[in-house]
Parts: structure tokens; C-alpha cells; sequence
């Protein structure tokens, strides 16, 4: 950092209500390639309401180079209101009209997101094993209110808004609502955030539209939305503008769902809860919220017994090995079944027969493992402890108390 920079700083810190001195140090900022810097004291000035003249157009500047479209088009509009001119920033967010690629001859790829959407989906409840209180929650929560509609209406109950499952990795989340969509025979639209982000200006909001467009042509239809945390990371934790256009536009497509009526099932997950922005999670939002734990050891049975057909076995007993997995999520079990049965494979090509798959192997995969929900919980812990004011995290408290995480200590 150069020598003025750190003199306008130190001059600031005894002086912070001098907004000429703020201001030459967001100019100083901007010419020394510190945009995001140079934006924070742009917003400060512009907050306190002084020097509108000189920053509001820099300041929108900056926010439309660093992606922060929703807070360039808020400068401009203000700059308009107060007839400053801000003809250079007003073609910046013209030229998104028109699509142009920033600082490239690529054309900016269109996603259509067929290839995530499933017409008919294969699995239903009974594809996925134990987790029967959860089960019964989104039949409450989703199914009913879809399959009944005219019964909710007749009590004046309004059905509609969004899901939000929570909890440890690997522990079914994806698999519920893929299943809930075939409960429901519905069409299931996996929206994932690797095919949302783009690289465009403006272009990771557009295919958020896009696919809930898709969606809506769809509908009746079950909109999933795997880490939302990623996709509606709190605004207030996010240290670059970068993704706040795109929380904005997903506020603005569950809005849009309430008041149009449409017939779309939404359900979102997340391994982080606590870093979703809070506006995500208002009524009519993703007001209902459902924990999603480890599996218990009559859930765990049912998972094995689910990974165990169509396998050439011999007297596998998943009882025991329920019992020998306490806190195994269900990908962990999956892992372990694959593991156990490379180990025969290799054992039938090293031998030059083909053995079963026994408790041997399965045993021996499982000395190699260790269940994966553990660092979640601890962390989840914390939350509890410290941030479970507003009694948001009161199931994970409950089973944090469970027989199986205090053995472990958790
Ligand atoms: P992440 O938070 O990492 O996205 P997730 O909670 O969405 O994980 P899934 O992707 O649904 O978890 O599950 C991962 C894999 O674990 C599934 O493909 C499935 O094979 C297995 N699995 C998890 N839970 C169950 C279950 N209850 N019954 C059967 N298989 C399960």
C-alpha cells in the first residue's frame, strides 16, 4: 500500500467526519487498483449523504466493473434523480441490453438447463432408507398442501413458499427432494450454482431467470436449489459485491412465485444455514425450515439394506453393521458398501474365482473409515450455543442431546 494512502488513512482515523479527506482517499484507492476499498468509502460518503457530485458516479463505476449490477443501476437512479451527470455509467449498464461480453470476442453462453431437468423422477420415499420423522415433516409441509390444495384453500391456509432442508453432508438432503418430487409426480429441476455462476456481467442473474423460467413452463413442477448458502450468501458477510445482484434476483423469482400463484414446489438445501441472507428466509420465502441428521441405526439398516441388493453376497447382517457405524451418513455407508465390494473384486481377480461379498470385507472397509457428520456437528454446536437466539436451531440442540452424538463427545 503506498505511503499516501496510509497518511490519508491515518489522517481519516482522526478525522473521520472530513468528507474531503474521505473522498480523496477513495480516489486514491481507485487510481491505486483498490476498487473495493475505494467503493467502501464512496458508500460511507454517499450514506452520510455528502459529496453525491463527486462519488455517486465513480462509485457506480466501480460496482458495475466489480459485477455489482443491482448497486450501479441504485447509483445511477439516484444520480438521475439529482440531475449529476452519469452518461458514462448510464452506457456501462446500457451495453448489458445488448449482451456484450466484457473484455472479450466470446459470446456469452446461453444455459438452457434442460440436461437438470428429470421429467419423470426414479426414486420415491421408499428409495430412501429410515429418516421417517423427516419424511413425515415434508409430507406435512409439501406434499399435502400440493395433493389437497382445495382443502388448504377451504381453511383459508395458504400453501406455497419455500423449503429450506438442513444439515451434515451426504445425509440425504438431495435424494428427499428428489424422492418428494416423485411422491408427488411431479417434474424435478435440480438447479445447481456451478451452472448458475457466470463469468458475464449480469449473465449469472440471467440464467437464475432463465431456469426458473423453465420451471414455471414446467409447472406444476419441484424447483431444487442444492447449497443456497453458496447462492444467498449473507449480504452483510459478503466482503465483494460480486453475488448480491444475484441474491436480489433469487429474492425476486420467489416473490414473483407468491404473488403469481405458481404451481411450483420449492425446496432448497444447505450445509451452512447460518450464512444465508436473512431476507431469504422471511415468510413466504424459505419460512419453513426441516433438519435433516445423521442417520439414526434403524435409518442406517434401512440404507444398507437399500446399498446391499442386487449384490452377489453371502449372509450380510446389517443390523450389526448399523450398529458398528454410529454417525456414518448415508454417502458414508454408500462409500463404504463400494469400498467392500472393490475388495472382493480384487480379491476375484487376484484368486481367479468369484467370491461373495461377506461381513469380512464390509467390516474391513469400515476399519478404514470414519463418518463424515462429526466436523458439521461441531461446528453446528457453535450455532447453537452462541447464535440460537430466535430458537432457529432448536432441533439440532434436541438431537445434539441424542444418545449417539454424546457418545461421541460432540
Ligand atoms: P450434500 O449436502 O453433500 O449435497 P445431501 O445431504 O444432499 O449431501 P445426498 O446427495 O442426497 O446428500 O446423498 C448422497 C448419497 O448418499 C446418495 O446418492 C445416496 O446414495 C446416499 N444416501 C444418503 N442418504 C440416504 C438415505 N437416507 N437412503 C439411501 N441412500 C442415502
Amino acid at each position: 500500500m503506498n505511503e499516501q494512502i496510509k497518511s490519508l488513512e491515518e489522517a481519516l482515523q482522526l478525522s473521520p467526519d472530513n468528507h474531503i479527506l474521505r473522498l480523496m482517499l477513495a480516489q486514491v484507492y481507485q487510481e491505486s487498483s483498490y476498487p473495493q476499498e475505494a467503493l467502501k468509502h464512496y458508500g460511507i460518503l454517499l450514506e452520510k449523504g455528502e459529496q453525491h457530485d463527486k462519488a455517486l458516479v465513480p462509485a457506480g463505476l466501480i460496482a458495475f466493473e466489480t459485477g455489482d449490477i443491482t448497486l450501479a443501476r441504485q447509483y445511477l437512479s439516484i444520480a438521475q434523480k439529482l440531475n449529476i451527470d452519469a452518461k458514462s455509467l448510464e452506457d456501462k449498464l446500457d451495453s448489458l441490453k445488448v449482451k456484450v461480453p466484457v473484455n472479450s470476442d466470446e459470446s456469452s453462453p446461453t444455459n438452457t438447463f434442460a440436461d437438470d431437468l428429470e421429467i419423470e423422477p426414479s426414486i420415491d420415499f421408499s428409495n430412501v432408507g429410515g429418516l421417517e420423522d423427516v419424511k413425515k415433516l415434508i409430507e406435512r409441509l409439501i406434499i399435502m398442501p400440493f395433493k389437497r390444495s382445495e382443502l388448504y384453500a377451504k381453511y383459508g391456509k395458504k400453501a406455497g413458499g419455500g423449503v429450506l432442508m438442513y444439515g451434515p453432508p451426504g445425509c440425504g438432503k438431495t435424494m428427499l427432494a428428489r424422492a418428494t418430487a416423485g411422491e408427488c409426480k411431479l417434474p424435478f429441476l435440480n438447479i445447481k450454482i456451478v451452472n448458475i455462476l457466470s463469468k458475464w456481467i449480469g449473465e449469472s442473474e440471467n440464467n437464475l431467470h432463465e431456469a426458473f423460467k423453465l420451471a414455471r413452463e414446467k409447472a406444476p413442477c419441484v424447483v431444487f436449489i442444492d447449497e443456497l448458502d453458496a447462492l444467498a450468501f449473507s449480504r452483510q458477510k459478503q466482503s465483494t459485491n460480486y453475488m448480491r445482484g444475484l441474491v436480489d434476483q433469487l429474492l425476486q423469482e420467489l416473490d414473483s412465485i407468491v404473488s403469481d400463484n405458481n404451481d411450483l414446489l420449492i425446496i432448497a438445501a444447505t450445509n451452512a444455514p447460518w450464512d444465508i441472507d436473512d431476507a431469504m428466509l422471511r415468510p413466504g420465502r424459505f419460512d419453513r425450515r426441516i433438519f435433516v441428521p445423521p442417520p439414526d441405526e434403524t435409518a442406517r439398516r434401512a440404507i444398507l439394506r437399500l446399498h446391499f441388493a442386487n449384490r452377489f453376497a453371502d449372509s450380510l447382517d446389517e443390523k450389526r453393521l448399523a450398529k458398528e457405524t454410529p454417525m456414518f451418513s448415508g454417502a458414508d455407508l454408500e462409500a463404504l458398501v463400494e469400498q467392500g465390494v472393490e475388495m472382493v473384486i480384487d480379491e476375484a481377480i487376484m484368486s481367479g474365482t468369484e467370491p461373495p461379498l461377506t461381513m469380512k470385507h464390509l467390516e474391513e472397509a469400515r476399519a478404514q473409515l470414519q463418518p463424515s457428520t462429526l466436523d458439521w456437528l461441531r461446528r453446528a454446536k457453535n450455532y447453537v450455543e452462541f447464535a440460537n437466539q430466535d430458537q432457529k436451531y432448536n432441533d439440532v440442540a434436541k438431537y445434539l442431546k441424542s444418545k449417539e452424538p454424546k457418545k461421541y463427545k460432540i
